[in-house]
Parts: C-alpha cells; sequence; structure tokens
C-alpha cells in the first residue's frame, strides 16, 4: 500500500470519520454557546434600558418641577411603548441559537428545553 492510499484508506476508517463528527459537534457547540452570550448580553441590555427608561418616566412625573410638565397620559403611553417595544425585541432575540424556539423566562438557561442544545 502506498503511502497515498494508506491516508486515503484512513480518511474513511469509521473511527476518523467518528472523530470528525465529533470535532464537528463540538464546535456548532462553541458556535451556538457563542451566540446564546450575545444574545444573553443584547437581553440583559435591553431589560436594563426598559427599566430605566420606565424608572425615568417615573421620576420625570413626581418631579415636574426640574423636567417640565407631563401630562399623566403622555408619560403612561410612553411608559406602554417603552414596555411594547421591550417585548417585541424579547420575541425577537430571546431564542435558541440552534431551533430558534423561544427560550423562556429564565436568563441564565444551561439547555434549550426545545432541542437541549447546551447555551452555556
Ligand atoms: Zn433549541
Amino acid at each position: 500500500m502506498t503511502a497515498v492510499a494508506q491516508a486515503d484508506y484512513g480518511k474513511h476508517c469509521p473511527k476518523y470519520i467518528i472523530l470528525k463528527q465529533k470535532a464537528m459537534q463540538k464546535r456548532d457547540d462553541n458556535h451556538f454557546t457563542r451566540e446564546f452570550w450575545r444574545r444573553q448580553g443584547r437581553q440583559l441590555l435591553a431589560i436594563a434600558a426598559a427599566l430605566f427608561l420606565v424608572l425615568l418616566l417615573a421620576v420625570v412625573y413626581k418631579r415636574q418641577d426640574l423636567f417640565g410638565e407631563y401630562s399623566k397620559n403622555t408619560l403612561v403611553a410612553a411608559q406602554i411603548v417603552v414596555i411594547t417595544v421591550f417585548i417585541g425585541f424579547t420575541a425577537f432575540n430571546w431564542r435558541c441559537p440552534a431551533c430558534k424556539k423561544y427560550l423562556g423566562k429564565d436568563i441564565s438557561k444551561r439547555a434549550c428545553r426545545h432541542c437541549k442544545t447546551r447555551l452555556r
């Protein structure tokens, strides 16, 4: 058997194929954990921004001497807009990187409950 034929045989050996599949599986896992990490970061940022804006609007209402006069309706409407945008963003962002299904309430999930992909 020549060296080339031996190398070629090696590639088709079942052991080699299994190792290659395992390596690809691992790379996919890394891809999904990285993507989950990015989504989690965006989600935490969105939670912080939404909380900040809702609280800010409440403060604006309480301290009209500082921020000028806005009617209660305007401020409540603004809060509803903030919350609606936040819910819309969550529906778009907070999904499993593998199966794209909604991830649920837990922000620090270890695995997707639909497809069992490891997320962390
Ligand atoms: Zn999933």
